[in-house]
Protein backbone atom coordinates (compact mmCIF):
# COMPACT_ATOMS: atom_id res chain seq x y z
CA UNK A 1 0.00 0.00 0.00
CA UNK A 2 1.25 3.43 -1.21
CA UNK A 3 1.42 6.43 1.76
CA UNK A 4 2.69 9.96 1.89
CA UNK A 5 1.30 12.57 -0.19
CA UNK A 6 -0.12 12.34 -3.78
CA UNK A 7 -1.37 14.39 -6.68
CA UNK A 8 -4.81 13.69 -7.67
CA UNK A 9 -6.00 14.81 -11.02
CA UNK A 10 -9.58 15.22 -11.96
CA UNK A 11 -10.80 16.10 -15.02
CA UNK A 12 -14.11 16.12 -17.13
CA UNK A 13 -16.74 17.86 -19.18
CA UNK A 14 -18.04 21.22 -18.54
CA UNK A 15 -20.27 21.21 -15.41
CA UNK A 16 -19.61 17.91 -14.14
CA UNK A 17 -18.86 18.94 -10.74
CA UNK A 18 -15.65 18.71 -10.88
CA UNK A 19 -14.45 22.31 -8.60
CA UNK A 20 -16.90 21.19 -6.04
CA UNK A 21 -15.50 17.65 -5.90
CA UNK A 22 -11.93 18.51 -5.75
CA UNK A 23 -12.68 21.21 -3.14
CA UNK A 24 -14.06 18.96 -0.86
CA UNK A 25 -11.77 16.47 -1.33
CA UNK A 26 -8.67 18.75 -0.90
CA UNK A 27 -10.29 19.98 2.17
CA UNK A 28 -10.95 16.64 3.94
CA UNK A 29 -7.57 15.60 2.99
CA UNK A 30 -5.81 18.76 3.94
CA UNK A 31 -4.49 19.09 0.79
CA UNK A 32 -4.20 21.93 -1.80
CA UNK A 33 -6.62 22.92 -4.55
CA UNK A 34 -5.89 24.52 -7.63
CA UNK A 35 -8.63 25.61 -10.39
CA UNK A 36 -6.82 25.38 -14.08
CA UNK A 37 -10.20 26.15 -15.35
CA UNK A 38 -9.58 29.83 -13.15
CA UNK A 39 -6.27 30.32 -15.16
CA UNK A 40 -8.15 30.25 -18.22
CA UNK A 41 -10.94 32.22 -17.60
CA UNK A 42 -8.76 35.16 -15.89
CA UNK A 43 -6.76 34.95 -19.21
CA UNK A 44 -9.81 34.77 -21.22
CA UNK A 45 -11.40 37.78 -19.03
CA UNK A 46 -7.72 40.12 -19.61
CA UNK A 47 -7.98 39.30 -23.18
CA UNK A 48 -11.72 40.44 -23.74
CA UNK A 49 -11.59 43.36 -21.51
CA UNK A 50 -8.52 44.93 -23.02
CA UNK A 51 -9.42 44.28 -26.48
CA UNK A 52 -7.87 40.86 -27.38
CA UNK A 53 -10.85 39.66 -28.35
CA UNK A 54 -13.33 40.92 -31.23
CA UNK A 55 -17.24 41.15 -31.16
CA UNK A 56 -17.31 37.80 -33.19
CA UNK A 57 -15.06 36.32 -30.77
CA UNK A 58 -11.87 36.27 -32.73
CA UNK A 59 -8.69 36.54 -30.69
CA UNK A 60 -5.88 38.65 -31.83
CA UNK A 61 -3.11 35.96 -30.63
CA UNK A 62 -0.19 38.03 -31.85
CA UNK A 63 -0.64 40.63 -29.53
CA UNK A 64 -1.74 38.63 -26.44
CA UNK A 65 1.23 36.17 -27.09
CA UNK A 66 3.12 40.12 -26.70
CA UNK A 67 1.66 40.68 -23.31
CA UNK A 68 0.88 37.67 -21.79
CA UNK A 69 3.95 37.09 -19.44
CA UNK A 70 2.46 40.41 -18.12
CA UNK A 71 0.16 38.24 -16.87
CA UNK A 72 -0.25 37.40 -12.93
CA UNK A 73 -3.04 35.11 -11.88
CA UNK A 74 -3.40 34.19 -7.87
CA UNK A 75 -5.47 32.63 -5.35
CA UNK A 76 -6.18 33.50 -1.89
CA UNK A 77 -9.17 32.32 0.72
CA UNK A 78 -11.66 35.31 1.73
CA UNK A 79 -13.18 35.41 5.67
CA UNK A 80 -15.33 32.82 4.33
CA UNK A 81 -13.21 30.28 3.57
CA UNK A 82 -14.26 30.58 -0.34
CA UNK A 83 -10.87 30.40 -2.99
CA UNK A 84 -10.89 34.01 -5.16
CA UNK A 85 -9.32 34.25 -8.14
CA UNK A 86 -6.39 37.79 -8.96
CA UNK A 87 -5.99 39.14 -12.08
CA UNK A 88 -2.61 41.02 -11.76
CA UNK A 89 -3.41 42.00 -7.82
CA UNK A 90 -7.45 42.45 -8.33
CA UNK A 91 -10.12 40.34 -7.55
CA UNK A 92 -12.03 38.75 -10.34
CA UNK A 93 -13.89 35.58 -9.15
CA UNK A 94 -16.92 37.24 -10.19
CA UNK A 95 -15.91 38.40 -13.48
CA UNK A 96 -15.15 35.16 -14.94
CA UNK A 97 -17.67 33.04 -13.97
CA UNK A 98 -20.28 34.92 -16.37
CA UNK A 99 -21.07 33.39 -19.80
CA UNK A 100 -19.24 36.48 -21.65
CA UNK A 101 -16.62 34.53 -20.16
CA UNK A 102 -17.60 30.78 -20.72
CA UNK A 103 -18.56 31.95 -24.36
CA UNK A 104 -15.02 32.57 -25.07
CA UNK A 105 -13.00 30.62 -22.87
CA UNK A 106 -12.26 28.06 -25.04
CA UNK A 107 -11.01 29.95 -27.97
CA UNK A 108 -8.46 31.44 -26.04
CA UNK A 109 -7.70 27.70 -23.95
CA UNK A 110 -7.10 26.13 -27.59
CA UNK A 111 -3.79 28.52 -28.66
CA UNK A 112 -0.90 26.55 -28.05
CA UNK A 113 1.57 29.16 -25.73
CA UNK A 114 -1.58 29.89 -23.91
CA UNK A 115 -1.69 26.53 -22.44
CA UNK A 116 2.27 26.52 -21.83
CA UNK A 117 1.81 29.81 -20.16
CA UNK A 118 -0.61 28.09 -18.10
CA UNK A 119 0.68 24.50 -17.13
CA UNK A 120 3.86 26.28 -16.34
CA UNK A 121 2.38 28.20 -13.73
CA UNK A 122 0.11 24.52 -12.59
CA UNK A 123 3.13 22.31 -12.66
CA UNK A 124 4.76 24.85 -10.04
CA UNK A 125 2.30 24.34 -7.31
CA UNK A 126 3.30 20.80 -6.84
CA UNK A 127 6.52 21.13 -5.20
CA UNK A 128 5.52 19.40 -2.16
CA UNK A 129 2.67 17.39 -3.74
CA UNK A 130 -0.54 17.29 -1.81
CA UNK A 131 -2.60 18.91 -4.88
CA UNK A 132 -6.09 18.10 -5.84
CA UNK A 133 -6.57 20.14 -9.18
CA UNK A 134 -9.48 19.62 -11.59
CA UNK A 135 -9.72 20.74 -15.26
CA UNK A 136 -9.74 19.14 -18.92
CA UNK A 137 -6.04 17.41 -19.18
CA UNK A 138 -4.47 17.22 -16.02
CA UNK A 139 -4.23 13.39 -16.06
CA UNK A 140 -3.11 13.61 -19.52
CA UNK A 141 -0.93 16.21 -20.41
CA UNK A 142 0.15 18.26 -16.94
CA UNK A 143 0.16 15.86 -14.26
CA UNK A 144 0.64 12.75 -16.31
CA UNK A 145 2.34 10.86 -13.78
CA UNK A 146 -0.43 12.00 -10.98
CA UNK A 147 -0.71 9.01 -8.54
CA UNK A 148 -4.94 9.01 -8.93
CA UNK A 149 -6.52 10.14 -12.14
CA UNK A 150 -10.20 10.39 -11.97
CA UNK A 151 -12.73 11.11 -14.91
CA UNK A 152 -16.04 12.85 -14.29
CA UNK A 153 -19.27 12.77 -16.56
CA UNK A 154 -22.76 13.67 -16.19
CA UNK A 155 -25.34 13.81 -18.30
CA UNK A 156 -25.95 16.80 -20.09
CA UNK A 157 -28.85 18.16 -19.04
CA UNK A 158 -28.18 17.47 -15.40
CA UNK A 159 -24.90 19.20 -16.38
CA UNK A 160 -26.58 22.42 -17.71
CA UNK A 161 -29.24 22.05 -14.97
CA UNK A 162 -26.58 22.74 -12.19
CA UNK A 163 -24.34 25.26 -14.04
CA UNK A 164 -28.09 27.21 -14.62
CA UNK A 165 -29.02 26.89 -10.66
CA UNK A 166 -25.59 28.04 -10.15
CA UNK A 167 -25.97 31.03 -12.00
CA UNK A 168 -28.97 32.10 -11.40
CA UNK A 169 -27.86 31.91 -7.69
CA UNK A 170 -25.16 34.36 -8.25
CA UNK A 171 -27.96 36.80 -9.74
CA UNK A 172 -27.12 36.39 -13.52
CA UNK A 173 -30.38 36.14 -15.93
CA UNK A 174 -28.85 33.70 -18.80
CA UNK A 175 -31.47 30.97 -19.97
CA UNK A 176 -31.37 27.13 -19.33
CA UNK A 177 -30.87 27.35 -23.46
CA UNK A 178 -27.95 29.63 -23.16
CA UNK A 179 -26.11 27.56 -20.69
CA UNK A 180 -26.68 24.45 -21.94
CA UNK A 181 -25.59 25.83 -25.54
CA UNK A 182 -21.80 27.10 -24.47
CA UNK A 183 -21.77 23.90 -22.39
CA UNK A 184 -22.41 21.87 -25.96
CA UNK A 185 -20.14 24.72 -27.82
CA UNK A 186 -17.46 24.27 -25.01
CA UNK A 187 -17.12 20.71 -24.75
CA UNK A 188 -16.78 20.33 -28.19
CA UNK A 189 -14.16 23.04 -28.83
CA UNK A 190 -12.12 21.73 -25.64
CA UNK A 191 -12.33 17.77 -27.30
CA UNK A 192 -10.78 18.48 -30.62
CA UNK A 193 -8.63 21.18 -30.34
CA UNK A 194 -5.12 19.78 -31.22
CA UNK A 195 -3.43 20.94 -28.13
CA UNK A 196 -3.77 18.57 -25.02
CA UNK A 197 -7.38 18.13 -26.02
CA UNK A 198 -10.26 16.86 -23.55
CA UNK A 199 -10.06 13.04 -23.31
CA UNK A 200 -10.00 10.46 -20.24
CA UNK A 201 -6.52 9.22 -19.40
CA UNK A 202 -6.17 5.73 -20.21
CA UNK A 203 -5.49 4.83 -16.27
CA UNK A 204 -7.73 7.59 -14.89
CA UNK A 205 -10.91 5.57 -13.11
CA UNK A 206 -14.28 7.19 -14.31
CA UNK A 207 -16.94 8.84 -11.86
CA UNK A 208 -20.44 9.05 -13.41
CA UNK A 209 -22.20 11.29 -11.09
CA UNK A 210 -25.92 12.04 -12.76
CA UNK A 211 -27.56 10.66 -9.87
CA UNK A 212 -25.30 11.02 -7.13
CA UNK A 213 -25.28 13.25 -4.48
CA UNK A 214 -22.07 14.81 -3.18
CA UNK A 215 -21.60 12.67 -0.05
CA UNK A 216 -22.33 9.38 -2.23
CA UNK A 217 -19.04 10.91 -4.13
CA UNK A 218 -17.09 11.21 -1.67
CA UNK A 219 -18.22 7.58 0.04
CA UNK A 220 -17.30 6.19 -3.74
CA UNK A 221 -13.32 7.95 -3.55
CA UNK A 222 -13.30 6.67 0.23
CA UNK A 223 -14.22 3.32 -0.37
CA UNK A 224 -12.76 2.50 -3.82
CA UNK A 225 -9.94 4.56 -4.27
CA UNK A 226 -8.40 6.16 -1.55
CA UNK A 227 -8.06 2.82 0.67
CA UNK A 228 -5.04 1.93 -1.99
CA UNK A 229 -3.26 5.36 -0.55
CA UNK A 230 -3.73 4.92 2.76
CA UNK A 231 -6.14 8.19 2.92
CA UNK A 232 -9.18 9.01 3.91
CA UNK A 233 -11.31 12.27 3.20
CA UNK A 234 -13.28 13.47 6.25
CA UNK A 235 -16.03 15.50 5.65
CA UNK A 236 -16.34 17.42 8.32
CA UNK A 237 -12.20 18.23 8.73
CA UNK A 238 -11.71 21.53 10.16
CA UNK A 239 -9.58 23.76 7.56
O1 LIG B 1 -13.26 24.25 -15.51
P1 LIG B 1 -13.86 25.44 -16.19
O2 LIG B 1 -15.21 25.18 -16.76
O3 LIG B 1 -13.84 26.66 -15.36
O4 LIG B 1 -12.89 25.70 -17.42
C1 LIG B 1 -13.14 26.73 -18.34
C2 LIG B 1 -12.50 26.39 -19.67
O5 LIG B 1 -11.08 26.44 -19.55
C3 LIG B 1 -12.82 25.04 -20.26
O6 LIG B 1 -14.02 25.00 -20.99
C4 LIG B 1 -11.62 24.82 -21.17
O7 LIG B 1 -11.78 25.49 -22.40
C5 LIG B 1 -10.49 25.49 -20.42
N1 LIG B 1 -9.68 24.55 -19.66
C6 LIG B 1 -8.72 23.81 -20.33
N2 LIG B 1 -7.88 23.00 -19.64
C7 LIG B 1 -7.96 22.88 -18.32
C8 LIG B 1 -8.95 23.60 -17.61
C9 LIG B 1 -9.81 24.42 -18.31
O8 LIG B 1 -8.63 23.90 -21.56
N3 LIG B 1 -7.10 22.10 -17.66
Amino acid sequence: MASGKIIIAIDGYSSTGKSTFAKLVAKGLGYIYADSGALYRAITYFAYTNGFIDEKGNVDKENLQKVIMNITVSFRTNKKGESRTLLNGTDVERQIRTLTVSNNVSRIAEIPYVRSFVNMQLRSMAVDKGLVMDGRDIGTAVFPNAELKIFMTASEQVRAMRRFKELQEKGEKDTFEQVLENLRKRDYIDSHRETDPLTRSKDAIELDNSSMTMEEEIEWLNKILLPNFNLKVELDKEE
